[in-house]
């Protein structure tokens, strides 16, 4: 779980990091809680390379995402991330290439 946010704007200069709305805070707020409570460790913030999380190297994602498989938070971490659509970083084990994935579907038997 990590989130970025913008530290300069177009002109260089420093930007205020974007509001987040009441519920995203509140639910950022509960998940940040439950990490901080867990008494496993949490993958993504344990690691010794936390980066592995935001990285846009397909393979350091797809590694990070495979530890979070241990994590404690996993479901919350991925609910979080489907309720409020974060668009970057891995969250709940899965990448952000693995999120935009449609799901599979059965295949209708076309006889
Ligand atoms: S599921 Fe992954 S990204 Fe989410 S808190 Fe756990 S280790 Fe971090």
């Amino acid at each position: 779980m990590t989130t970025s946010t913008p530290t300069t704007g177009t002109t260089g200069r420093p930007t205020a990091p974007p509001r987040l709305s009441p519920r995203k805070a509140r639910d950022l707020e509960t998940l940040h809680a439950a990490i901080t409570v867990a008494t496993d460790p949490v993958p993504c913030q344990s690691s010794d390379h936390p980066l592995a999380w935001i990285s846009d190297d397909p393979d350091e994602a797809a590694a990070a995402a495979r530890a979070c498989r241990s994590c404690s938070v996993l479901e919350a971490c991925g609910s979080y991330q489907r309720t409020h659509r974060e668009p970057a970083g891995v969250w709940g084990g899965k990448t952000p290439s693995q999120r935009q994935r449609p799901k599979r579907t059965r295949e209708v038997n076309p006889r």
